[in-house]
């Protein structure tokens, strides 16, 4: 017994430490907490009142005019960074994850926030200079043609370049042909897959109009998808409990990026139109199937064999599965999907300043976006103030020792990544996780 005890004790303190080694302990008080103490030393009902420039939410619960400067002259400071790290980035990088779609996305967005007319130029810049590249192997959005193309027809539309808007329109829609194909083996998770040929496709909808892409293309897509889905559920007798599965590389994935939530997120989309029946008989049980894999801490594992409560990335974990969970809530008006998410938020507060990083995919910007969703969903200000916390964790960028990735200035690993999530903080209200949300 003593034997096990000890064995038992190593193996927890063994977890421990490498749930350390991925991510520092957070330091920030919760916002709670933080007023209860002050209230109970000062007295006051408000703790934002007086505690000044140095918080983020004034009395009111909007985000501060000092934590707004603070950002905005980082924002300026990294993005002078990241054009100067980009001189030596890789020139036929085209894509959205790791290349130049993902820098004119920024740009984009800044475009939106700022409506300064030199970002749009800039985005222009970025998307020609991607669209140069292309090769014809992949069709997603974040790392095939598809992302450069339905961009190039956004920001053209944007400029009022109607010919060359519909032109990548065209070739956008082009690309359907190996998505749709029965022979093709076109994966259908999102970095790879048919999600993410999907997510082009609602992406340039919900930007340029919903006359931009016939929706028997979007039934096609969809329809291929829950096929696909059909087809692996049946293989793998598991038609009752989880009617669409999916794999990639042999192995069933849960997470955002590769795996099962991802592709029922993109499923979800009220835009997708997928039938009221289908919502029901085949996603609903899906969705709960997933949750079902929940950890005990309310994070979710990497792929349905693996047992280990490990990673807390947008790519793997509950940082990706809480956006398809809140989707899940509004389709089915179900609170069980709203109280998962918070879950989720809880682990991500706990574990989710990533030593990874500051990017979307595995980094403490992508994780803060979960904050960002929880506080559209719920209005509750705590989540602001979390998705806040880890704003200004970014605002301290390169000071923690982290690992350096190999594309250090681009969206999904990188730098672009995290101004992109500083540029939506402060814009809380119409915040969007890039080439992702909707
Ligand atoms: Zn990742």
């Amino acid at each position: 017994m003593g034997e096990n005890m000890s064995k038992r004790l190593k193996l927890v303190t063994g977890s421990e430490s490498e749930m350390e080694e991925r991510s520092f302990i957070n330091p920030f008080p919760d916002r709670e907490h933080r007023e209860h103490r002050e209230q109970g030393l000062s007295g006051t009902p408000s703790a934002a009142e007086h505690s000044g420039a140095n918080e983020p939410l004034d009395a009111g619960g909007k985000i501060s005019d000092a934590f707004q400067k603070k950002v905005q002259s980082k924002i300026k400071d990294l993005l002078q960074q990241m054009e100067e790290g980009l001189k030596t980035a890789d020139p036929h990088d085209f894509s959205t994850y790791t290349g130049w779609t993902g820098i004119a996305l920024l740009y984009l967005q800044l475009y939106r926030v700022t409506q300064e007319a030199s970002h749009l130029q800039r985005a222009l810049d970025y998307v020609k200079r991607a669209l140069r590249n292309l090769n014809g192997r992949r069709v997603t959005f974040l790392c095939g043609d598809g992302g450069p193309l339905a961009v190039g027809a956004v920001v053209h539309h944007h400029l009022k370049n109607q010919t060359e808007s519909q032109e990548c329109l065209t070739k956008l829609l082009q690309l359907q042909r190996s998505v749709l194909s029965p022979d093709s083996d076109i994966p259908d998770e999102l970095l790879y897959g048919r999600a993410g040929y999907l997510y082009a496709l609602l992406y340039v909808s919900k930007e340029i109009g919903p006359d931009a892409v016939d929706e028997t293309t979007i039934a096609k897509v969809v329809t291929a998808i829950l096929e696909s889905g059909k087809n692996l559920s049946k293989e793998e007798k598991k038609e009752e409990r989880c009617p669409l599965l999916y794999e990639w590389h042999k192995k069933q994935y849960v997470g955002a990026a590769h795996g099962l939530a991802g592709i029922y997120y993109m499923l979800l989309q009220p835009s997708a139109k997928v039938s009221q029946d289908t919502l029901n008989e085949l996603l609903r049980p899906s969705v709960d199937y997933v949750r079902h894999k929940k950890f005990r801490s309310g994070n979710y594992p990497s792929s349905l064999s693996n047992e280990t409560d490990r990673l807390v990335h947008w790519c793997h974990g509950a940082p990706g599965v809480l956006h398809m969970l809140i989707m899940a809530h509004k389709v089915f008006r179900d609170e069980k999907y709203l109280r998962d998410a918070a879950e989720c938020g809880e682990v991500i507060w706990q574990r989710g300043l990533l030593r990874k990083g500051y990017g979307l995919c595995h980094g403490t910007a992508g994780n803060g976006y979960a904050f960002l969703s929880l506080y559209h969903a719920t209005q509750d200000k705590k989540y602001l103030y979390r998705a806040c916390k880890f704003a200004e964790w970014c605002l301290d960028y390169g000071t923690h020792g982290c690992r350096i990735p190999d594309r250090p200035y681009s969206l999904f690993e990188g730098m672009a990544g995290a101004i992109h999530y500083l540029s939506d903080v402060i814009q809380p209200e119409g915040s969007c996780f890039p080439a992702f949300e909707l």
